[in-house]
């Protein structure tokens, strides 16, 4: 193998290697599945390839001990426990038997050389970019509203990722893309009451950060606001951007609540709310009580104070 055919899973690898590490980390059978092959035969062909270095007793002691060891090691020979890190360990060195550092001795660390940390940087940017192409592809999808165009970019990417997101999707084989345009189209078509003071123009911004976030399973879309956006919500960006998801969420378990009785699967009398721990008092009143599906009240609830915004949810109560 020469230098231009390193395989993504080999520099996938050799990214992680930025900075020393224990290659037993990666030896699982976990990364073995990933990498498709044993970690330790790719990293044998890396260091063959002079893309990996191994750390000697100096870098090791350097990265697994403490200041504090080192100056309990040098007090125990009766040497001086002044200095920096670096003449510690230099201290050490000269005057130890290796006999002292038989533990640090075993331990294995590698790191990119040179020309290692060169490919690794280029594939990290590489892959950087990638991400930012096909987010970029998948903001400009929703602005047209196109959903299924939009899920199909996400799901491209997110399968020719070496590690996929998500335990248990199949993104090869992605089955979720009608709940996903569902979902969508909700984002845009609704608006909780408790974002009443956001106006059409920043609502459609909150709506394409909101589905970023369901897409990509994120917690938070910063990265997808305009810098220096502000709505005139009492939320901050990422908050309001969830109350939109958290809507979209409460809409689709009313709406299974509504299918569940017509069909006559169950017998729901009642829906309770339930409210988080921490809620405000708002909340908490709301959730005490029980509710059909005529007279629930709107989550997320218009009245929440908290600044997490309201998390409530609602649960039906079977007979
Ligand atoms: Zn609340």
């Amino acid at each position: 193998m020469n230098n231009s055919d390193l395989t993504p899973e080999y520099l996938f690898l050799l990214s992680k290697f930025q900075k020393f590490k224990e290659p037993q980390e990666f030896e699982t059978e976990f990364w073995c599945s990933i990498l498709k092959q044993p970690t330790a035969s790719i990293i044998e062909t890396l260091r063959n390839q002079g893309y990996l270095i191994k750390a000697d007793l100096k870098t090791v002691l350097e990265n697994k001990c403490k200041i504090n060891d080192l100056k309990e090691m040098l007090k125990n020979l009766d040497l001086k426990q002044t200095g920096k890190k670096e003449e510690l360990i230099d201290r050490l060195l000269k005057n130890a038997k290796q006999e002292l550092f038989k533990d640090y001795l075993t331990i294995v660390l590698y790191k990119c050389s040179p020309s290692g940390e060169m490919r690794a940087q280029k594939y990290v940017e590489e892959e950087n970019r990638r991400r930012e192409e096909n987010e970029y592809l998948v903001v400009n999808a929703l602005k047209e509203r196109e959903f299924v165009k939009a899920i199909r970019e996400m799901v491209k990417f997110e399968a020719s990722q070496i590690i996929p997101r998500g335990m248990g999707i199949d993104w090869k084989n992605y089955n979720l893309e009608q709940i996903d345009v569902e979902i969508l189209t909700n984002i845009f078509k609704n608006k909780p009451k408790i974002l009443s003071d956001v106006d059409d123009d920043k609502s459609e911004v909150l709506r394409i950060g909101a589905s970023m976030m369901h897409l990509y399973g994120a917690a938070a879309a910063d990265k997808w606001f305009p810098t220096n956006f502000e709505t005139k919500s009492r939320f901050d960006n990422n908050t309001a951007a969830r109350m939109l998801l958290f809507h979209v969420e409460f809409l689709r378990e009313k709406n299974d609540i509504n299918n569940s009785i017509k069909s006559g699967i169950a017998t729901i009398k009642k829906i309770a709310i339930i409210a988080a721990n921490d809620s405000c008092e708002e909340c908490k009143v709301m959730a005490n009580k029980k509710y059909t599906l005529n007279n629930i009240p709107e989550l997320p609830y218009e009245k929440c104070t908290c600044d997490l915004g309201c998390r409530c949810c609602i649960s039906p109560v079977f007979d």
